[in-house]
C-alpha cells in the first residue's frame, strides 16, 4: 500500500525540518505577555539601518513590475566594495538559498558531502534532500577539525561545508589552517566558506577569503545581509567564487529570487558603514556584558566571534529554555547540534541581556 509519504524521494522522506527559533508573536500568544525579548536567531538588535529603511520606502511605487532578475546594481555595489566582477557573484534569497543552489547544480545521491559535528543545520537538510551522503566529522574544542575533514575525502566528495565563525559555537578558524586546508584539497571537492558572521569578526583576526578565489576555482564564499546588515526579514544573501561556478548556480537559481525591496534595500545597507560599525560595537560591547554575567553566575561558555555565545549549563539546556520562555526571555536550545547542556544567546541591546541575565539568574536558583 503506497501512502503518499511514500511517493517523496528518498532524502526528502527522512528529512527533518530545520527549527527556527521561536517568533515573539507565537509566545505571546501562548503566554497572553508582553515585553518579550528574543535573543534567538542571531538577528540585528538594532534593526533596519537608515539607509535600507529609505530605500525600501522610494521602491515602494514600483512593486507591481518584477524585480531585476539579474540584481545588476547589488551585485556591482558588492563587486566594488570586494573587489571582483559581477559575474563571480550569485544573489540568494538568503545566503540559505545559496547553500541549496550549490547542492542541487553539484551533488548527485552518489556524492558524499563533509560538514563538522556542531555546524550549522542547514548542511545536513541541503545534503539530504537531494539524497547524497552526509559524512560529519568530529569536532575539536567544539569547532571544525580540518585534518580529519581532510582524511574524509573520498573520489566521491564533492562538496565540503565549513562555517567560519562556526554557528552554534562560534568557533573561528585562523587564515593560515583555512588557507592551508582548501589548498589540499582535491581539485574535485567544492568547498563552501559560510561567512555569515564575517562583519564580526575583528580585524586582527580576520580571514581575507576573497584573495583567494583567483588561486581556487573551486572555493565559494557565502555572506548575508541578515546578520550585520540588519534584513533578515527580505531574505537577501551571495556568494563569491569563479565565474564559472557563479554561471553554473545561475542555471538552477530562479530567475526573481530576490525581490525587489530587498535588492535596494541590499544595496543601501551594504553602504550605510555608520550602522554596521554600531552594530559591531554593540556586539562587542554586549560580548562582554554577557560573558561577565556568566561569569558571575559561574558558567563557562564557547569563545565566540559572532554575534551570538553558546553557554554551557551543565543541566538539561531545554527545560532552561522552557523556563526562560515563561520569564518572557526567548533563547535558541542547541539539543539538535549535539550541545543538550548549552542555550545559545543571540546578542541583544544593553537591556536586553540585562534582562536576559536577570532571568536565567533567577530561573538556575529556582532549579
Ligand atoms: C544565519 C546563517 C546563515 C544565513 O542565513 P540567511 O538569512 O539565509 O542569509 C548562513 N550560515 C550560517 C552559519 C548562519 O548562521
Amino acid at each position: 500500500m503506497n501512502n503518499i509519504y511514500s511517493l517523496a524521494v528518498e532524502g526528502v522522506q527522512k528529512l527533518i525540518p530545520y527549527k527556527a527559533g521561536k517568533p515573539i508573536e507565537e509566545l505571546e500568544r501562548e503566554l497572553g505577555i508582553s515585553n518579550i525579548i528574543k535573543l534567538a536567531s542571531n538577528e540585528n538588535p538594532l534593526g533596519i539601518g537608515e539607509k535600507a529603511r529609505v530605500a525600501i520606502q522610494n521602491a515602494i511605487v514600483d512593486l507591481a513590475l518584477y524585480p531585476d532578475g539579474s540584481g545588476f546594481d547589488l551585485k556591482n555595489a558588492l563587486a566594488k566594495k570586494y573587489t571582483v566582477t559581477p559575474e563571480q557573484i550569485t544573489l540568494g534569497n538568503g545566503s540559505n538559498e545559496i547553500l541549496e543552489l550549490v547542492a542541487r547544480a553539484f551533488v548527485t545521491p552518489e556524492n558524499e558531502v563533509i560538514f563538522s559535528q556542531h555546524a550549522f543545520a542547514v548542511y545536513p537538510i541541503v545534503t539530504q534532500a537531494v539524497g547524497a551522503k552526509a559524512v560529519v566529522t568530529p569536532a575539536i574544542n567544539y569547532g571544525h577539525d580540518l585534518n580529519k575533514m581532510l582524511a574524509c575525502v573520498t573520489a566521491k566528495t564533492r562538496v565540503v561545508f565549513i562555517a567560519n565563525p562556526n554557528n552554534p559555537t562560534g568557533t573561528l578558524l585562523t587564515q593560515q589552517a583555512l588557507e592551508h586546508f582548501i589548498n589540499l584539497l582535491p581539485e574535485h571537492v567544492i568547498c563552501v566558506l559560510d561567512e555569515a558572521y564575517f562583519e564580526f569578526v575583528s580585524q586582527t583576526e580576520t580571514v581575507n577569503s576573497v584573495s583567494w578565489l583567483q588561486r581556487f576555482p573551486n572555493l565559494i564564499i557565502t555572506r548575508t545581509f541578515s546578520k550585520a546588515y540588519g534584513l533578515a526579514g527580505l531574505r537577501v544573501g551571495y556568494s563569491l567564487s569563479s565565474v564559472e561556478i557563479a554561471d553554473l548556480l545561475n542555471r538552477v537559481r530562479q530567475p526573481f529570487n530576490n525581490n525587489s525591496l530587498a535588492l535596494v534595500a541590499a544595496e543601501a545597507a551594504l553602504n550605510d558603514v555608520e550602522h554596521v560599525r554600531a552594530t559591531v560595537e554593540n556586539n562587542t560591547c554586549g560580548m562582554t556584558q554577557l560573558t561577565d554575567g556568566f561569569k558571575n553566575l559561574g558558567l563557562t561558555w564557547i569563545p565566540s566571534s559572532g554575534n551570538f555565545v553558546s553557554v554551557e549549563l551543565k543541566q538539561d539546556g531545554q527545560a532552561i529554555y522552557e523556563a526562560l520562555l515563561r520569564k518572557g526571555v526567548i533563547v535558541r536550545p542547541v539539543g539538535v547540534y549535539e550541545m543538550p547542556t548549552f542555550l545559545r544567546i543571540s546578542i541583544g541591546t544593553p537591556d536586553e541581556n540585562t534582562k536576559f541575565l536577570n532571568a536565567l539568574k533567577e530561573v538556575l536558583t529556582n532549579v
